[in-house]
């Protein structure tokens, strides 16, 4: 999808301009400057035309240095953009620093639409008018908070924007993969994301409020984009109230389902939990690809160590297949090692092994192991094929009832031949008489 940026300075109203044309209220809304963030991309659409809306964040309001941060800023956001949407307070007029904008802009040649926003009455629509002298075409004015104007606006957008987006690997098309990390509360979830997203450009959760409400963030490693779904739920601490717990498990249902592939952190100086175990579960039943992390190894003595390996054994067998990282998101200890961790389960989860070759397994494993003889009769394995992929589905078609202890067998051998490392793989048998 091509990607539009929406730029312009704190408090022009963006952040409802971006509620507008998403049609949620999910993009909180604040007016308070000096909110630094990420860039936070949405999917958005008009007039049935899909793209990719990138709001770039705000900028530090600082006496000194205004105008760098601006431009560098804005001129990332250009760069990995199709077009733009420039958007100014009408109330305000043109500053400095929109002039500053401007000018990167020109020299961009990328597609513009000019918003003087906060046009609420005529008035107003006199001082949008000024905005002719940017030389960036028609001011298009908008009410980003009554919705007036907009419409238009988006319809010119339409026009100069392109089909498909020509902006190298930032976004790009076919889709990152999506990526949840999960883990009950204090794991370091937010502190892994902002280890992952890179320090300095993400709030951390010490000032209460401050963070808005991206939903899910894009973020570069190994070369690659991810899409980390809901991040909305890490950046905005839950307070442990009464019913709270229920939220939680709710927020990290949803974030599992929107992924393709699920990092669950868990505490390794903590004894692992029965809400550990539960999340893990979460993600085999929805049928998405697993890694483990265990977070806050930097805390661990040799004691706590071997303790923990042993937890791990009796509470996490059912996984044993998910690869696993011991990392510190404090220390960035080993956090280099969950995408190729990610790579490997999301693999596996698309691993499609060929009808031909499963079958040809199967029957050796079977003339090796039959099923057991049970009142004097012997299902035969007739016959199996793969049924889907994301996660593998394997039908086994049989001449009689398969009992569970045998179908657990063949799941397992089939692991043992196949790898399927990271994914849940899922076994059914159908009876033909
Ligand atoms: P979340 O609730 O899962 O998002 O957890 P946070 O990221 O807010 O982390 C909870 C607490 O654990 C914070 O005080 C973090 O500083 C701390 N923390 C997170 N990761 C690590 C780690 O790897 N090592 C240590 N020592 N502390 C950590």
């Amino acid at each position: 999808h091509p990607v539009v940026a929406i730029i312009g300075r704190p408090n022009v109203g963006k952040s409802t301009l971006v509620n507008r044309i998403i049609g949620r209220r999910e993009a909180v809304v604040e007016d308070v400057p000096g909110v630094t963030r990420d860039r936070v991309a949405y999917d958005a659409e008009w007039s049935g035309r899909p793209f990719t809306l990138v709001d770039t964040g705000g900028w530090e309001v600082d006496a000194q240095g205004i105008h760098l941060r601006v431009a560098e800023q804005a001129e990332v956001a250009i760069e990995l953009a199709d077009a733009v949407l420039f958007v100014v307070d009408a109330t305000v007029g043109a500053t400095d620093t929109d002039e500053a904008v401007v000018k990167l802009l020109r020299r961009s040649k990328k597609p513009v639409v000019l918003l003087a926003n906060k046009v609420d009455d005529q008035r107003t629509e006199l001082e949008a008018a000024s905005l002719w002298s940017f030389g960036l075409g028609q001011p298009w004015p908008v009410s980003a908070l009554h919705g007036r104007g907009t419409g238009d606006a988006l319809d010119a957008l339409l026009e100069v924007l392109p089909r498909e987006s020509a902006v190298p690997g930032a976004y790009q098309r076919g889709g990152p993969r999506r990526v949840a990390l999960v883990g009950r509360p204090n794991v370091g979830k937010s502190s892994l994301l902002n280890k992952l997203a890179g320090e300095e450009r993400v709030v951390v959760d010490n000032v209460a409020g401050t963070t808005r409400d991206p939903v899910d963030e894009y973020i570069e490693l190994g070369g690659k984009t991810w899409r980390f779904v809901d991040t909305a739920g890490i950046r905005r601490r839950v307070h442990m109230t009464r019913g709270a717990d229920f939220y939680a498990s709710l927020r990290t249902q949803t974030a599992i389902e929107k992924a393709e592939v699920a990092v669950v952190l868990i505490d390794s100086e903590d004894n692992i939990a029965e809400a550990d175990v539960r999340v893990v579960q979460q993600v085999v039943d929805a049928g998405r690809s697993l890694v483990l992390a265990f977070n806050k190894w930097d805390l661990l003595d040799e004691e706590r160590r071997h303790y923990l390996e042993r937890e791990i054994e009796r509470d996490l067998a059912f996984v044993a297949w998910a690869p696993r990282a011991n990392i510190s998101a404090l220390t960035g200890r080993h956090v280099e090692r969950l995408v190729p961790a990610i790579e490997v389960a999301l693999d596996s989860w698309d691993q499609r092994v060929p009808t031909g070759r499963l079958n040809a397994f199967l029957g050796e494993v079977v003339a090796g192991h039959p099923h057991p003889v049970r009142g004097g009769k012997q299902p035969r394995i007739l016959f199996a094929t793969q049924a889907s992929t994301r996660p593998p589905r394997f039908v086994i078609f049989a001449s009689g009832f398969i009992e569970h202890g045998y179908r657990r067998f063949l799941e397992r051998r089939l692991r043992e031949q196949f790898g399927f490392e990271g994914t849940p793989i899922e076994v059914s048998v159908r009876v033909r008489e």
